[in-house]
């Protein structure tokens, strides 16, 4: 038979409670209505931290506020703890306190709360500030923990990089561009640009650095050590000259690699440019909605291939009845065969379609056909590299849509260094699952 008895009542409130080498002494209602629960430790001996002989006499006990997870709701913990008398009489500490694996020294927070934190930050994309009153912590004790997870986790990656052969690196704007005064009341421009760095074997962001320009990639590639520069075979990058230039100077076994999908939108730009230039030359005025190439200016920029039968008619007519100069057919028809020369998958065969493309742009005769020729005439070889090896920054362009994720429920994010962290440890957890 089950007799209740305090012993029994105490024990079965610290299985409940289930903090490891902890038990609860009692638990209160406290004014507020809130739960308080009272905890101890069992221990009855311990050694001095300084001398090491065991004591067992208990100098006083104090009360120690612990943060701890919550149970159906916040609870205010409170730890007796023992302050202990060192036993040796030449010892230079007289008195020192216990503690736990679950409160070390200094600790104020609980280590299973310490992880549940780090989970919720980390393994979600969750904004701080909910994680924070859900735990009943503040907003900065929640983004210490993630600090300071980062900064392990970035040690613990400094210290065994991981060997990358294709490196992707791509930029992001992460805000608006704002001005803040600094502390010696100037303005100064806050960095909207981030540019990460991906293992495009695996999507795993590997580097987070401010701004976007040649310094920024620099300075990152500059701290890597130098046999893991030299493993890197291929870097995915837009056709950013910054970015070619970095990775020329500190990746000397690398070659560039600029991929299709920022050619195309290059190429589609340049068809809208040249279909604005012709409104103006004949109207005088921007295109609008009776125009049939300004109505169907989304169909000028779609992959001809991908167009149904309804589609293809449709754009012949538009060029047929909105097109008298042939300017915009023109365009169109440069930038469906930048999209055959991408799409090929030898390099002799990506040679003989270029040769079209450029007697395309030669009959086409327009500014903006000859701009887009020297940009692909400037980035031949990394297409090249393209065709060969298909390296694209597609998986940095998914990693990035995190990183927005996280931007965008991190509104209050002030410091790129709060921001950088969460990225990297989601992409931590991300990887671990
Ligand atoms: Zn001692």
């Amino acid at each position: 038979m089950f007799k209740p008895t305090v012993e029994a009542a105490s024990e079965a409130a610290s299985i409940l409670f289930n903090l490891p080498e902890y038990r609860v002494v009692a638990v209160t209602r406290g004014a507020d209505g809130g739960r308080e629960v009272f905890l101890d430790t069992p221990a009855v001996e311990a050694g001095c931290p300084s001398c090491g002989v065991v004591s067992t006499r208990v100098h006083q006990r104090t009360m120690q506020r612990v943060r701890d997870v919550p149970f159906d709701g916040l609870v205010t913990v409170w730890w007796v703890k023992k302050r202990w008398r060192c036993s040796e009489s030449l010892c230079a500490k007289t008195t020192f306190t216990e503690h736990t694996e679950q409160v070390p020294p200094y600790a104020r927070l609980t280590t299973r709360l310490k992880e549940r934190i780090l989970a919720a930050l980390s393994g979600e994309v969750r904004c701080v500030e909910a994680v924070a009153a859900e735990l009943g912590v503040s907003w900065p004790t929640a983004m210490r923990q993630l600090t300071r997870a980062a900064t392990a986790h970035a040690d613990r990656a400094a210290a065994r990089p991981a060997l990358v052969y294709s490196l992707g690196i791509d930029e992001h704007r992460f805000r608006t561009v704002r001005w803040y005064k600094d502390e010696h009341d100037a303005w100064r421009r806050v960095e909207p640009w981030m540019t990460t760095f991906t293992n495009l074997a695996t999507g795993q962001v590997i580097g987070v650095v401010d701004g976007r320009d040649s310094a920024a990639v620099k300075t990152w590639l500059k701290t890597q050590p130098r046999w893991w520069r030299h493993r890197v075979r291929v870097v995915a990058i837009d056709p950013s000259a910054a970015f070619r230039s970095a990775v020329r100077s500190w990746l000397p076994k690398a070659r560039v690699s600029v991929d299709h999908f920022h050619l195309i939108q290059l190429a589609n730009a340049m068809v809208t440019d040249v279909r604005r230039r012709v409104s103006w030359e004949r109207h005088d005025r921007r295109g609008r909605a009776g125009d049939l190439t300004w109505a169907n200016r989304l169909l000028l920029m779609r992959g001809y291939d991908s167009l149904s039968e309804r589609g293809r008619t449709k754009l012949k007519t538009v060029l047929a009845q909105d097109d008298p100069t042939c300017e915009i057919g023109a365009a169109w028809g440069v930038k469906e065969q930048l999209r055959r020369v991408l799409a090929c998958t030898t390099v002799a065969d990506a040679q003989r379609e270029r040769a079209r493309f450029n007697s395309y742009v030669t009959l086409a005769a327009m500014p903006e056909t000859t701009r887009l020729k020297k940009t692909i005439d400037t980035w031949w070889p990394a297409i090249a590299t393209f065709i060969r090896t298909r390296a694209t920054n597609a998986k940095t362009e998914a990693a990035n849509v995190t990183v927005k994720n996280i931007k965008r429920i991190g509104r209050g994010y002030r410091s790129h260094e709060n921001y950088r962290c969460r990225i990297m440890l989601y992409n931590a957890a991300r990887m671990a699952a």
